[in-house]
């Protein structure tokens, strides 16, 4: 049931992680709470960096940060010596006043603001991702008004669309994000125009989340290769970056068995070596854009359980004290989770029930059918991996305040994001 390494149970039969007890944290900081055990995402940077060093020497591991973003969490991956992915200029303004170097920090989007674009030009961001040609050339007139040098990349779409167990590749893709070939050869017709304010550094793509079939990754690259030949042949160009993207799935259910880090980032780098053999290309630096399999499993969220309510021959419900508001996934795409009764972990799971949340909403079912010890009102509940996309999503629905997010490590917990107050949810409303 408890299927983190980084999850124990002690003696007085509470569940760990980090060497904290999750019943002392639920005291300490109240719940809801979000709990990220921060020795675990270290290990997962340390191992990216290892991985892609021991098989693609010229390359470098971004943290894609929109999976989890504080300040606490950009200053990990600053120490942790990764780059950082920004979407947003409110996640750029977020790592600029962490300390995050500009030169570290890619700047994604398939519809950045000419306001985003400045900012991130005044900033210095070491590259940008380019997701249009209209973005293309609005880039353009202001690297040129503004004598500024910036780096960019172009996202392609390479035809596979990939999902947690399978993938489909398709011909003409229908995606918001990314150029085609026709606009991917046009696109660096223009670029290298604009040169040498504009620098083409190389490609772009992202095939998708929670993905769990390395083979759609390789496929991935061949396409990326094929495409880097083509565009050479037809302008000249030689690229000298390649970005994959993120993707790796992680275990959220115990069934789940996701390839490991060292396996995905291998496949990735020999897809790339062979494709590039195979066209003839010069080896490119090689990027990785890491999220959800950085942070995920290194999350769990602390609930209380209050009314119980049994439907005989239909459910039990156990409801707890967040919901959707706290973590949207399973409300918005059905995802599923594990869980564990925190203040009674050794416990066998006897019972069948189903987790809801408090929103005022008939979806908002943290947990549909879990076994569970007997539940009672007051029982602590862990809600595991859920260091991705929750935070990130998080909601003031029914004006309930975003909870506290705690770092945990060696025994020893510190806040990095406190709770919200009432006070906080009308602080920006005027009468
Ligand atoms: C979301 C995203 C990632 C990270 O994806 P994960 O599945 O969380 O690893 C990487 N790159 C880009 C461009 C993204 O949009």
């Amino acid at each position: 049931m408890i299927h983190s390494g980084s999850l124990q149970i002690n003696s007085k039969q509470h569940l760990k992680i980090g060497g904290c007890d999750t019943v002392d944290l639920a005291a300490e900081y109240g719940t809801p709470l979000y709990v990220m055990d921060e020795g675990l995402i270290r290990e997962n940077c340390r191992r990216y960096r290892q991985a892609l060093q021991l098989c693609y020497p010229h390359g470098r591991v971004l943290y894609a940060g929109k999976a989890f973003l504080t300040l606490a969490m950009a200053d990990l991956v600053k120490e942790a010596g990764l780059g950082l992915d920004v979407v947003s200029g409110g996640e750029l303004y977020l790592a600029l006043k962490a300390g995050f170097p500009a030169k570290d920090i890619c700047f994604h989007g398939n519809n950045k603001s000419g306001v985003e674009l400045q900012e991130a030009l005044r900033a210095g961001v070491g590259r940008i991702v380019v997701d249009s040609l209209v973005e293309l050339q609005e880039l353009c007139a202001l690297v040129q008004s503004q004598q500024q040098k910036t780096a960019v990349l172009l996202r392609f779409k390479p035809g596979i669309e990939a999902h947690t167990h399978d993938y489909i590749q398709t011909g003409q893709d229908d995606s918001k994000f990314g150029l085609g070939f026709a606009e991917i050869l046009q696109a660096v017709r223009i670029a290298l125009h604009a040169a040498p304010f504009l620098e083409l550094k190389g490609f772009h793509c992202h095939i998708g989340s929670q993905i769990f079939q390395l083979e759609s990754f390789a496929l991935a690259a061949r396409s990326m290769l094929r495409l880097m030949s083509a565009v050479k042949k037809e302008t000249g160009f030689l690229a000298c970056e390649l970005d994959m993207g993120g993707g790796l799935g992680i275990r959220y259910l115990q069934v789940d068995n996701p390839p490991s880090i060292e396996d995905f980032v291998q496949t990735v780098a020999r897809a790339v070596k062979e494709a590039a053999t195979e066209e003839g290309y010069p080896l490119p630096d090689l990027l990785l854009e890491p999220g959800r399999s950085i942070v995920g499993e290194a999350g769990l969220t602390l609930y209380r359980v209050g009314v119980i309510k049994d439907l005989p021959g239909i459910r039990r419900y156990v409801a707890v004290d967040g919901g959707m508001m706290d973590n949207i996934r399973p409300a918005l795409y059905q995802a599923r989770y594990a869980a564990v009764l925190a203040n009674k972990a050794a416990r066998e799971a006897t019972q069948k029930v189903t987790v809801a949340g408090k929103a005022c909403e008939s979806g908002d079912l943290l947990i549909e059918h879990i076994n569970l010890p007997p539940v009672e009102k007051d029982d602590l509940l862990a809600v595991l991996s859920t260091g991705a996309y929750c935070y990130a999503l998080a909601s003031n629905y029914n004006c309930h305040p975003r909870p506290a997010v705690v770092f945990v490590r060696n025994g020893k917990s510190r806040l990095v994001v406190r709770r919200e107050t009432y006070a906080d949810l009308i602080a920006l409303h005027q009468s």
